[in-house]
């Protein structure tokens, strides 16, 4: 086994939103800058022609180390349809397990942008104010976001076309539902590119979000960070990124720099050498999950014994829940779907239970008549993250019962639609015959909170030098999807950072 030694002034893990706008502004400020990333480049296509496969026909490209896929839907009329056997490989979806909860997250060149669903909303206002309160909002509102959202490429959907397309007859269908019940649906934004979307319903290009592509990749059409922030960092020719590399450990030198323990393997998980990376600035970008993990295990380990007992509090899973409902025979939601959500069901201000639900596609490639929701609920609850000594891993620990308040969130507000509409839910999808799914999340925040783990900049308490970027800063919810509010804070905190500790 091969034994290397590397240094650079920044080191940024892994390669998601805060990780991405991290080391664009490092490398904007001729800061070199390392990502390292556990997950491949998905730049090369395969013998079938394809980077990615489809979520109809997935293959071993689909998931990180799986003998079978794990798709949110386990079943589809109770059959058990949707999940294929794979070989173990790098893969682009991982589904970490924990208990009661797992955990969705994105493994490659852009983290989570490789598999979610594009959809990028700034949250409301009043509600980042709540969660958020010693973060100035006028500077997030004024420069933050807007900056967040043009780096991200984010685009509008044309209204006039939504209302004739084929592929957002399930979302007219919903929305249709959703006023029934004398509610409100909203446009929602995407960083999916509208015009390709458009020329792929008339076949003047591939397919890729009309082709059932989303989780497990889109082979166009999305503006990943691969293609967005990362492609500008690598342009300012100070950032390089090493892909297939773990980080396993942190540990700080008595000089006060920090030395990486990397994992460097290949795409079928071979260990090809196990290195040790030095870093004046450590920039943890690895995810809710990941860099939690990773500050948990240094301190109970007593790698960085400073680090207070904030470090791996405060879990939410953005009070996620899914589910379908099943419509009329005369309201078929069509066979042709685009994969990427354009509106949700916007009831955020009921009193007692604040819901944002995005009208999910279910591309099955045939007619349902099921129409599928991810609904984005207010939950209190929170989990954290403990060390288990006899398997020298990091746990979440989050119990079913904390995701009570999630439900009846969501059964309140859809109680209501079924009612107006003389509807019912779908009790075939998740398995069993539930019909509330909240045992998985897309949307992982918090663990190393902002203002509580962190100082108010993403400084780690206790260690100079030591930052945290992505959403493991944001306590638990943020009533939207997330990565708009993560790529924004990490935008605030690194122009911070920058000016007032490196440069
Ligand atoms: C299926 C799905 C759909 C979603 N849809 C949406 C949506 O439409 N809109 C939205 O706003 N959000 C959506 N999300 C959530 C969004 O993708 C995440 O909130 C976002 O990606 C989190 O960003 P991050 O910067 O915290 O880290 P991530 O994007 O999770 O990136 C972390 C990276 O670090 C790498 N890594 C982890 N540990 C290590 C290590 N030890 N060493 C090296 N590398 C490591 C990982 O492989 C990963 O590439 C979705 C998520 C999923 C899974």
């Amino acid at each position: 086994m091969a034994e290397g030694r590397d240094y650079s002034e920044a080191v940024v893990i892994g390669t998601g939103y805060g990780a991405a706008a991290t080391a664009l502004r490092l490398g904007a400020a001729g800061v070199p800058t390392l990502m390292l990333e556990m997950g491949q480049l998905w730049d090369t296509a395969s013998s079938d022609g394809t980077i990615f496969p489809s979520m109809l026909n997935p293959d071993k490209r689909s998931m990180w180390f799986k003998t079978r896929t794990e798709a949110p839907l386990a079943t589809f009329l109770w059959l058990d349809v949707i999940n294929k056997d794979i070989t173990p490989y790098a893969g682009v979806l991982d589904r970490m397990h924990f208990g009661d909860m797992s955990v969705f997250v994105g493994r490659g060149v852009g983290g989570g942008s490789l598999v979610n669903g594009a959809m990028a909303v700034t949250p409301k206002r009043s509600y980042f104010e709540e969660i958020l309160p010693e973060v100035n909002a006028a500077e997030m509102y004024d420069v933050y976001f807007p900056r967040a959202n043009a780096n991200l490429g984010k685009n509008d959907i044309d209204p006039a076309w939504f209302e004739t397309c084929d592929c957002y007859q399930y979302a007219r269908v919903s929305r249709k539902a959703a006023q029934n019940a004398g509610l409100t649906t909203t446009f929602v934004p995407s960083v999916y590119d509208f015009t390709y979307m458009k020329q792929e319903e008339t076949n003047q290009v591939p397919r890729s979000a009309l082709a059932s592509e989303v989780i497990y990749g889109n082979n166009h059409g999305k503006r990943s960070l691969d293609k967005t922030y990362l492609a500008a960092a690598l342009g300012t020719g100070m950032v390089t990124i090493k892909t297939l590399h773990e980080v396993r450990e942190i540990t700080r030198q008595p000089d006060g720099t920090y030395l990486l323990t990397v994992r460097q393997t290949d795409a079928e998980g071979n260990v090809l050498a196990t290195k040790q990376i030095g870093a004046k600035y450590l920039f943890l970008g690895a995810g809710s999950i990941g860099s939690t993990s990773l500050l948990v295990r240094a301190r109970e380990t007593g790698k960085l014994p400073l680090l207070g007992s904030e470090v791996g509090q405060g879990w939410g899973t953005n009070g996620n829940v899914m589910l379908g409902r099943a419509n009329h025979i005369w309201d078929p939601t069509g066979s042709l779907q685009s994969g990427m959500p354009a509106m949700g069901i916007d009831a955020w201000n009921d009193p007692a239970y604040p819901v944002f639900a995005e009208i999910a596609p279910l591309p099955a490639g045939i007619e349902t008549w099921a129409s599928l929701y991810l609904a984005i609920t207010k939950n209190p609850e929170r989990g954290y993250f403990a060390y288990d000594s006899a398997t020298d891993s990091v746990t979440l620990h989050w119990d079913l019962a904390q995701g009570q308040r999630s439900i009846d969130a969501a059964k309140n507000l859809f109680d209501k639609i079924n009612a107006a509409n003389v509807t019912v839910y779908r009790s075939d999808l998740f398995s069993d015959t539930r019909t509330f799914e909240n045992r998985f999340t897309y949307h992982p925040l918090g663990g190393l909170v902002l203002g509580k783990a962190t100082d108010l900049y993403g400084r780690v308490n206790g260690y100079p030098n030591l930052y945290v970027t992505d959403g493991s800063l944001i306590p638990g919810s943020t009533g939207v999807n997330p990565f708009v509010t993560i790529t924004a804070l990490a935008e605030r905190n690194i122009e911070h950072i920058i000016a007032t500790d490196i440069r």
